[in-house]
């Protein structure tokens, strides 16, 4: 049926070319799937602490580097089925689609289990597929599909008075944000947990009492606060501070964390994964914590990027009660995200070409940071 090669060689090249050519697959059997699966494993245990942010750096877009990871995958596998084929045992090859089909499902499914990463490993380099969600349009005309909720945790709160609406939707982007934010934050100034209000419904669109909020991509995230003793304090409510760092009534009492939300600031903006655009809030805040940046001896790039982040509206809600953060899109959702500048230089990858179809002139200035409405928020 098949021509013999020429000249018979023992080289592993062309046994594994006439094996190919012969269409034969090895035998399997518990040596061989063990096997399978111990080089996968192993594949990924190796690669994922070390690719990802330098990956990002280098490749431009996380796509690019799931898709390395993904293909370093496939060459494990790959290698895994070659090598039995060397000693010349074959079965059908539906026993091995079941095969390629387990070891693709499996670590979805472990992972599916892990609503959070570990301590110390921050970096999560792709959702599984059960968690990839999307942002579709603008902040403030858009929606989210498959968003995913940030739990309260011991690192999280919920602001009372936000929690029975329940909008705690995001993309995987700003949901893993703000949990590893939370968490740097209570490891290194332990005893408080960070104030969550609100983000996005489960399938965003509009929702009361905000012009964006509406595509996943934005969070109210309360200020960490302490009495006058110094203790960490929560509240059932967002609370206002004034540039000196008072609560204003009828929270009168309570300090700005400067220590806290500094700290919390900065991981937001030197995050590895999810890229900041903004952080609304008031400028007398804005100044405090750069002034608390400069008491630290922050890095120079950090303080800068807080300096370029932090923006209090023109318009509108000076935001002195909360920060509202944006992250971009996520280079995965385009086309279908959409969003305007500014786009930050330090950031890698490349922005979006501008849109067909630019936005009113009043949905633009919300997203330059110029909310048109107190209600903003
Ligand atoms: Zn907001």
């Amino acid at each position: 049926m098949l021509a013999e090669p020429e000249a018979p060689t023992t080289s592993a090249a062309s046994a594994v070319a006439s094996a190919i050519a012969a269409r034969r697959w090895p035998k399997p059997g518990p040596g061989l799937m063990a096997s399978l699966f111990l080089s996968d494993s192993l594949a990924r245990a190796l690669l994922a602490p070390v690719i990802p942010l330098e990956a990002l750096r280098h490749f431009g877009t996380e796509r690019n580097a799931s898709m390395m990871v993904a293909a370093a995958g496939i060459m494990g596998v790959v290698a895994t089925f070659a090598i039995p084929a060397l000693v010349q045992r074959w079965r059908p090859r539906r026993v091995y689609l079941g095969a390629i089909a387990l070891l693709v499902i499996a670590p979805a499914v472990t992972q599916g289990q892990k609503p959070s990463a570990p301590a110390g490993k921050e970096i999560s380099l792709r959702p599984p597929f059960t968690q990839r969600s999307r942002s579709v349009g603008f902040p403030w005309e858009g929606q989210l599909v498959r968003g995913l909720r940030v739990r309260a945790s011991r690192y999280v709160r919920y602001v009372p008075e936000y929690a029975s609406a329940g909008r705690f939707y995001g993309t995987w982007q700003l949901t893993q944000l703000i949990e590893r934010a939370a968490r740097r934050v209570a490891e290194r100034r332990p005893g408080a947990r960070l104030s969550l209000g609100e983000l996005s419904d489960k399938q965003g669109g509009d929702i009361g009492g905000h012009n964006s909020h509406e595509s996943g991509r934005d969070a109210d995230i309360g200020f960490f606060m302490t009495r006058t003793d110094g203790r960490p304090q929560g509240s059932s409510t967002f609370v206002q501070f004034d540039a000196r760092g008072r609560a204003m009534a009828p929270h009168g009492g309570l300090r700005f964390d400067d220590v806290r939300n500094w700290e919390l600031v900065a991981k937001l903006v030197d995050d590895s994964d999810a890229r900041v655009q903004y952080i609304f809030v008031s400028h007398g805040i804005r100044q405090r914590l750069l002034r608390e940046a400069a008491r630290v001896n922050a890095p120079a790039s950090v303080v800068s990027r807080a300096a370029s982040v932090m923006v209090e509206p023109a318009h509108g809600n000076p935001h002195r009660s909360h920060f509202h953060v944006r992250i971009y899109c996520p280079p995965s959702d385009r086309p279908s995200c959409l969003e305007v500048g500014p786009y930050w230089a330090w950031y890698p990858g490349t922005p979006p070409a501008p849109q067909d179809g630019a936005p009113p002139l009043e949905r633009a200035a919300l997203a330059l940071g110029m909310p048109l409405s107190s209600a903003t928020n």
